[in-house]
Parts: C-alpha cells; sequence; structure tokens
C-alpha cells in the first residue's frame, strides 16, 4: 500500500481526476422539460443543481423522453385523462455528434445525445445527457424507445433500460470522460454494470468473466434504493431476459445471483455490482437491509435544493437575515433568530401567491386568513390521500372551530393506475359533498414543479398520511420546511428524523389500521394545530421557524451531496482513501 498523504483529502480536490457519472431514468433538469414524473426526478435534478453549485466534478445520463411525462385533465367528477406533453430538445439542449449502440433483441439501436448544461452558482457545470433513439437509421419501433417515461409495457421498459444503462455507460466513454464512480439512482440503470464487464473482458464472451473482473466494475459502482414497496423494483422473466437481453448475459446475471423468484431482479442487480448501497432515509435504509439482509446497505437522508424551492419572499427575508444560506445551507441554523413578525409576512405574501394562482387555475377566491392545509403528491393507494376524509361530520366541526378550513389537494396517478386513479376521484367527490361556508376543499390539476413550488411555500401545514412503511423519504415536505411551514405527517420516511412534537410540527400517531391512524390526524388538529393557528400567532411563528432552522438546515441536497461525496463517490476513512488513489484513479 503507497503512503498516505496527510494532507486532507475531499472533494474539492478532485476536480481534475475524472468524473462521478450520475444514472437517473427520470430527471427534473427545467420546469419547461416535462424529463420527469415526480419525487425521483425531482431528488435527481436537485441533486445535480446542488452537485453543480459545490463544484462537483459529476456528469448525468438520463433518457430524453420526447413525448414528455403525461399532462392531467380532470374532468367534474375528478376522472383523470392524460395527453401528452412532446417538447423540443433544441430548444434547451445541444445536440452532441457522439453516437454509439447497443444491441436490443436481435437488433442494433443507435442513440445519441442531447447536453444540457446544469450551472451551478458559482458557474460550474454538471452537464446532463439526454439519450435519444429518434435516428433514421433505427426502425419505427427504436425510435420510440426514449419516448415515454414509464410508458408501455415490461418489454418497453427493459428496452429502455439498455438504452440507459448499456447506452448511456457507452456515450460517457464516448465523449471522453474518465469515470471514476458510476452512481445508479434506482435500479433503472443497473444494467450500466453488465456494459463495465464487457468493456472489462475487452470484448472477450461474458462466460469467461473471472470473480477479479467483476470486483473491477463492483469498485465503481455504488447505488442508491428508492422504495420499500415490492412492486417499486423492476423485475423482467427469464424469457424476456433472454429474448431482450440474449442469452449469454442472462446466464452471466443468473450466475451473479440476480435473479430472485425466477425473476431478473434490478435492484438485486445493482447491489451485486456496486460497493456501496444506499437507502434514502434512516428508516428506509432499515426496511433495505431487511429486505436484501445479504448486503451492507448504508443511509444518506434526502434533500431538497434549497434555492429552487424557498419561494421569493423567504428568500429575501433570508437574504436579509442570512446572507450565507444559499453558499452553505447550514447557515440555516440561525434562521432561529428571524423576528416572529418578519416571517409571518413573508409567508403571508407567498400564501397570497398561491391563492391567487388557485383563483386563476379555477375560479375560487379563498380566504388568505384561513388556516389552509396542502397534500400534494403522487395519486399512489398507499399514500392514502383519503384519510381525511375518514369522519366528514368531525372534519366539518373542526373547519367550524377554526373559523374555516382550507385543503389543497393535487397529484397525478400513473396512466395505467386504475386505484390510483378512483383515488382521485374519491377526493374530487368529497370535494363536491363537504365543501360548504367554512370548508373548502380543492383538487388542482396537473400537479408539477410549479404548482409544487407554489403548494409547499403557500399553505400553512403540509399534510402526510402514508401506510408505514412504504414511504422511502418523501421531499415535499422538506420543500415546506425550507418555508416554514410545518408537516402534520405519519412517522415514515423522513419526518421520523424530523419531527419534533410541537417543534417541528406533528406527528399522526400509529395506529392498528386506518380508522385509528384518522383518530389521530383528527385529534392532533383538534387538540395542537386548530388552537395554536387561530389563538397564539407569535408561537405559530417562533414554530415556523424552528422549521427552518432545524429542518431547513438540514434537509437539503447541499448536506445531502456532500455526504455522498464523502460517503459514496470518495470515502474519507484513510484506508479507503489508499484503496481509492491505488485502484480507482490507476486507470
Ligand atoms: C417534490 C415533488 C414530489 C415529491 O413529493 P413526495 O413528498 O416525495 O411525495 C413529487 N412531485 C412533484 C411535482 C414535486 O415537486
Amino acid at each position: 500500500m503507497p503512503p498516505i498523504s496527510p494532507k486532507p483529502f475531499s472533494y474539492e480536490t478532485f476536480p481534475n481526476s475524472g468524473h462521478v457519472a450520475y444514472f437517473s431514468m427520470e430527471i427534473a433538469i427545467n420546469p419547461g422539460m416535462p424529463t420527469y414524473s415526480g419525487g425521483l426526478g425531482v431528488l435527481a435534478g436537485d441533486t445535480l443543481r446542488s452537485a453543480a453549485d459545490l463544484g462537483i466534478p459529476l456528469v448525468a445520463f438520463t433518457l430524453l423522453h420526447r413525448k414528455g411525462y403525461f399532462q392531467q385533465h380532470l374532468d367534474k367528477t375528478g376522472m383523470q385523462s392524460e395527453e401528452v406533453q412532446p417538447w423540443n430538445p433544441a430548444d434547451f439542449c445541444t445536440e452532441e455528434p457522439a453516437q454509439v449502440t447497443v444491441s436490443v433483441e436481435d437488433r442494433i439501436v443507435t442513440l445519441r445525445a442531447w447536453r444540457y448544461d446544469m450551472k451551478g452558482r458559482f458557474g460550474h457545470v454538471v452537464p446532463i445527457y439526454l439519450l435519444d433513439t429518434d435516428l433514421d437509421v433505427n426502425s419505427g419501433w427504436d425510435r420510440g424507445l426514449t419516448d415515454h417515461l414509464y410508458g408501455g409495457d415490461t418489454n418497453y421498459r427493459l428496452q429502455q433500460e439498455i438504452v440507459l444503462g448499456m447506452g448511456g455507460s457507452r456515450m460517457a466513454h464516448a465523449l471522453g470522460y474518465r469515470v471514476n464512480v458510476y452512481h445508479m439512482n434506482e435500479g433503472h440503470a443497473a444494467l450500466l454494470t453488465l456494459a463495465l464487464l464487457e468493456r472489462q473482458l475487452g470484448g472477450g464472451p461474458l462466460g469467461s468473466a473471472t470473480e477479479a473482473d467483476i470486483e473491477q466494475v463492483r469498485r465503481k459502482c455504488v447505488f442508491t434504493t428508492h422504495t420499500p414497496v415490492p412492486a417499486g423494483h423492476d423485475r423482467f422473466s427469464t424469457e424476456q431476459s433472454i429474448r431482450i437481453l440474449g442469452g449469454d448475459r442472462t446466464a452471466r446475471l443468473e450466475r451473479q445471483g440476480c435473479f430472485k423468484d425466477g425473476l431478473l431482479n434490478m435492484t438485486l442487480l445493482a447491489l451485486r455490482f456496486s460497493r456501496y448501497a444506499n437507502g434514502v432515509a434512516m428508516q428506509h435504509g432499515k426496511v433495505s437491509r431487511e429486505m436484501f439482509p445479504e448486503f451492507a446497505i448504508d443511509t444518506i437522508t434526502n434533500g431538497v435544493h434549497a434555492p429552487t424551492w424557498v419561494s421569493e419572499p423567504i428568500q429575501q427575508m433570508l437574504d436579509e437575515h442570512i446572507p450565507a444560506w444559499r453558499r452553505d445551507n447550514l447557515y440555516l441554523r440561525n434562521a432561529i433568530d428571524v423576528p416572529e413578525t418578519k416571517i409571518l409576512l413573508a409567508h403571508a405574501r407567498a400564501k397570497e401567491a398561491l391563492l391567487t394562482e388557485v383563483a386563476t387555475r379555477t375560479g375560487l377566491v379563498l380566504n388568505p386568513k384561513v388556516l389552509t392545509l396542502g397534500f400534494a403528491r403522487r395519486a399512489a393507494t398507499y399514500k392514502r390521500a383519503s384519510l381525511l376524509f375518514t369522519d366528514p361530520e368531525r372534519l366539518v366541526k373542526i373547519a367550524t372551530e377554526a373559523g374555516g378550513l382550507q385543503i389543497l389537494y393535487a397529484g397525478k396517478a400513473h396512466p395505467q393506475d386504475e386505484p390510483g386513479k378512483r383515488l382521485i376521484q374519491e377526493v374530487a367527490e368529497n370535494a363536491v359533498k363537504l365543501s360548504n361556508g367554512v370548508l373548502r376543499i380543492v383538487y388542482l390539476e396537473n400537479y408539477a414543479w410549479d404548482l409544487g413550488a407554489l403548494l409547499t411555500a403557500g399553505v400553512d401545514v403540509w399534510v402526510n398520511t402514508p401506510k408505514r412503511p412504504y414511504e422511502a423519504s418523501g421531499t415535499s415536505g422538506m420543500k415546506a420546511a425550507l418555508n416554514g411551514v410545518p408537516s402534520l405527517s405519519i412517522l415514515d420516511g423522513w419526518w421520523i428524523e424530523g419531527c419534533i412534537e410541537g417543534f417541528t410540527g406533528w406527528a399522526i400517531e400509529d395506529g392498528a389500521n386506518d380508522a385509528e391512524e384518522a383518530n389521530s390526524l383528527y385529534k392532533k388538529l383538534e387538540t395542537a394545530v386548530v388552537p395554536l393557528y387561530t389563538k397564539d400567532p407569535e408561537k405559530w411563528a417562533r414554530l415556523m421557524r424552528n422549521t427552518v432552522a432545524f429542518n431547513g438546515s438540514y434537509f437539503n441536497t447541499n448536506r445531502m451531496v456532500k455526504q455522498y461525496t464523502r460517503n459514496a463517490y470518495y470515502p474519507v476513512n484513510l484506508v479507503e482513501i489508499a484503496k481509492v488513489r491505488e485502484e480507482v484513479f490507476a486507470d
């Protein structure tokens, strides 16, 4: 082992030593580009924004999603219909001359890349390459492989994953990047490990790979798992794997133990070929270790990109009181010192912006003085959007005692998720049935980046009711916290770490069933939220301040990306440093 330099080792010393290549099926890059569906994409985008701010040498790969994730329309009954959102890559990106190929079924598919430059606050650029198969040389079917995010069947998905993983890693090579670390953000990109193994073998047959060859791949790869919902882990049949990937590759994957219950499991594949893996919140790390007990799965809790999600009025307040907050989000801890009146006024302006948007979209004029709850996220059944309607009479009574209550909903259901769509209808029906002089319930169409920012900043309380333990992290409550908006939430995902009862928000207590948890939700509204909001604005303001100081300073991607850099990409442990220097940087 070479002597270890006593010089401190940190990511700041890396600029010319190669890149981290970050792979994600979806990335929320720019509000004008419909290349994401929800939390995973927003997290990826926020990660890249912070990497750019921090000057991390990182480059990202995703698919172009030329037809865009869908635009949502709701009819009067809350029935969802979907419309494609085609967009023009040339409006945002530059086409790269490089092309690479991958084999899909028995075809050769050619792909190119569009580059988007994500600029950080000090000018550092994180290039994002959006892979595109829409080329004349490809067949009609193959030209559509990069059209739809989470569209089509599992055959389409596996083909897309070949383009993302294998195509992406070949593109990184073709573009001349020297990659030290491949980061798979969720299992969709796990096939990149196969491309690396094939390169390692110099074109030799996969059957000839030795344990040393595999170790060579493993020490370059890190993996983040994002969901404790079994259905959220991509799986493909042996038949699909043989037909689409090929017999040799399938045999190798079987030999490496990447099949479970007869299915090719992309999470297992990623875990088997990674030197480091993590879950996205403390509790999710635990659940992941239980799901995959063979692996040492670490935890790096998610965050959000603060300057992206803090509303204009709160930004102004922070700029005045904590000028360093953008450079280093840890300074947000000093928000504990912001005057109560300032945060109340700033929030009132954010609320006004939200209610103006609601009026523009729906014609409904809501009251800025009235307690307003927000609930917006993917309409997945485990998130239980309708839990608030378990006892409608009790909800109306709460509204009456609060001098009015407004509840704003938003969220898309995946086009093939029928139970999710019914859930939206159930909320919409209740909105019609229960809305009266004191209680106003609105379901807003087409939840996306812009509406997400307005909602998380403008409501008074952010509500989250997932069924435990299915919320890996959740990030919208973090956006709220940065805006001084407390959460009222089930103790799952990030909220286990973020909730200090009565200080940063409130916990909905665990119950044996939905009814018991709904009871706790009502009780917290009756005994804690409503009395504080209606009777003690000064104490409410202090609670808002606490959420920024305690949760805003921690649940951000500024902290998160530093953790990835030090724990996953370039571990700072001295033995690890020697290993990294000797092995990873050798090539
Ligand atoms: C932040 C965000 C999400 C993630 O929300 P969760 O709380 O993790 O469910 C999803 N969609 C949009 C548009 C967002 O901005």
